[in-house]
């Protein structure tokens, strides 16, 4: 597995992420995506939206306000439990989650070797003189303050005067808006249960320790779906809310392995009783071997009735659906598959990365699905000094750039060209080269074909130039490198 510092550099070096005010020495926890980075995250936004929500007969798309009305936060339970346990080191100041504290290595000083400094791993005792951890694990000197409760919503004021009744919230999670619009899109949607809602957008939390590059951050973006099924129905012999949430875990785990995920790499994890939210019947996460270990990629959660019924309490408005069958008025149960972008971005990222020899040397490259590369396709002239060659190639770039996401280079020999695109996943490269334009100088008539260069195998085949648009939108679309490279003949 790549390690977080390769993934990190390569990220800067390439434009894929930046750290946030870089110039000004940064701000914690704040990452700034670059012009490769915004295009990975596009695409894995928009792959998601028209999986999830334009291919089925049974979504919808919402995209609601960050600033709601502050009573929805207490309706939610966030303002009164939206909180984590904290403490903080009387020597260093800083600050750790309780929940956390035993996954992290710590600092001794050990009064058996003279005081000698270890560190040591999460959870482990001093293996010479046997003491577990009680002070800082950071400094090690330290000693902890009692735990409080912190509230991870960023509060702000809205309007221009500065009072109570102004304070509100940045969403500390998108599914909120999607409840508080139940209404809205049953009426104005006319939909029959089960049908859900999905909303990809930014939420906020004032997390007590951020970190691990784009894993864990104050700002970050979600991919959301409230899917509202009838309680009191059943399928295949269970209840509507069960089969849902086992349809959805599978959906999910499938959806990741579709673009690329290994297998190996995801598991799922129950929540037990003891970690279970306050409103969910069950929950599984569907966890990834990120180069920090295993972790959440992604919650899928059944909130039970419980978002819609706190919404009509504070609000005193119903929000139920009318069931024709049984001629009674039913508050949904929501089933929740909640997935953080910017954590599919990192997985999607670390799954990809690959170190590999050829002929002696080391190539890095990331192994994209063609429709999550940062660009499907490149187009690279072989001789920059020739106008014909050149002019050629930016006729391609423009052609193809109508549907995709095309780079065009020149700045190197063929083969830096080809490594280049490589590392940041490009699937396929297009060559323009003498034949493809002929050399009257020689003789020598042009053929109209150009190179196209598969990234995994490193093969190429050349194709009319005619005909390229559709030959890579065949390749996008999943039609095999094999199937196409026997209809148009090696180079
Ligand atoms: P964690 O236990 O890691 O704090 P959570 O269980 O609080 O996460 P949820 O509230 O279930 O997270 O949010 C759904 C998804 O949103 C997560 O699975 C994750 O992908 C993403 N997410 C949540 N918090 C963050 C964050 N601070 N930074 C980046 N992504 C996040």
């Amino acid at each position: 597995m790549v390690s977080m510092e390769t993934l990190v550099s390569l990220c800067k070096r390439r434009g894929f992420v930046f750290q946030s005010s870089e110039i000004y020495g940064g701000i914690g926890s704040s990452w700034d995506y670059g012009p490769l980075g915004v295009e990975l995250r596009n695409k894995i936004k928009r792959v998601w939206w028209r999986d999830f929500v334009q291919r089925r007969p049974d979504m919808l798309g919402l995209d609601a306000s960050i600033l709601m009305h502050p009573t929805v936060w207490k309706a939610s339970g966030h303002v009164d439990n939206f909180t984590d346990p904290m403490v903080d080191c009387r020597e260093c100041r800083h600050r750790f989650r309780v929940d956390q504290l035993a996954e992290t290595p710590w600092v001794h000083y050990c009064p058996a070797t003279k005081g000698n400094k270890f560190t040591i791993p999460a959870g482990g005792a001093c293996s010479h003189c046997g003491a577990a951890r009680t002070l800082c694990p950071d400094c090690g000197k330290g000693e902890l303050t009692p735990p409080r409760q912190f509230n991870l919503m960023f509060k702000t004021l809205m309007g221009p005067v500065e009072e109570d009744a102004a304070v509100t919230y940045l969403r500390p999670e998108t599914a909120q808006g999607i409840f508080v619009n139940f209404d809205n899109v049953l009426q104005s949607m006319r939909r029959k249960l089960p049908f859900g809602i999905g909303q990809i957008g930014k939420a906020f939390r004032n997390e007590i320790t951020p970190g691990n590059f784009i894993f864990r951050t104050r700002e970050f973006e979600q991919m959301e779906i409230e899917y509202f099924v009838n309680p009191h129905e059943t399928v295949e012999g269970r209840p509507a809310d069960e089969y849902w949430h086992d349809r959805w875990i599978e959906d999910c785990l499938a959806w990741f392995r579709r673009y690329g995920i290994q297998s190996d790499n995801l598991r799922l994890h129950e929540h037990a009783r003891d970690e279970l939210a306050h409103y969910a019947k069950r929950t599984a996460d569907v966890q990834y071997r990120f180069p920090i270990g295993w972790s959440e990629l992604m919650g899928i959660a059944n909130r039970t009735d419980f978002d819609l019924k706190q919404h009509a309490k504070f609000s005193g408005k119903a929000l139920t659906y009318f069931d024709e069958e049984r001629k009674e008025h039913v508050v949904p149960y929501v089933i929740e598959p909640s997935a953080g972008v910017d954590r599919a971005l990192l997985a999607f990222l670390a799954d990809a990365y690959r170190e590999e020899e050829v002929r002696g040397e080391k190539r890095v490259v990331l192994r994209f699905h063609p429709e999550l590369a940062p660009a499907s396709v490149a187009v690279l002239p072989l001789l920059k000094k020739r106008d014909d060659i050149v002019r050629t190639a930016h006729a391609i770039r423009d052609e193809l750039s109508r549907d995709l996401t095309v780079v065009y280079d020149d700045t190197a020999a063929i083969g830096r060209l080809y490594r280049r695109q490589d590392e940041v996943g490009t699937p396929y490269c297009v060559t323009v080269d003498v034949q493809t334009v002929g050399d009257s100088d020689k003789g020598e008539p042009a053929d109209g074909k150009v190179t196209i260069r598969d990234r995994d195998s490193m093969e190429q085949i050349r194709v009319e130039a005619a005909r390229l648009a559709q030959v890579i939108g065949d390749l996008l679309r999943g039609t095999a490198w094999a199937e196409v490279a026997a209809g148009a003949g090696r180079s």
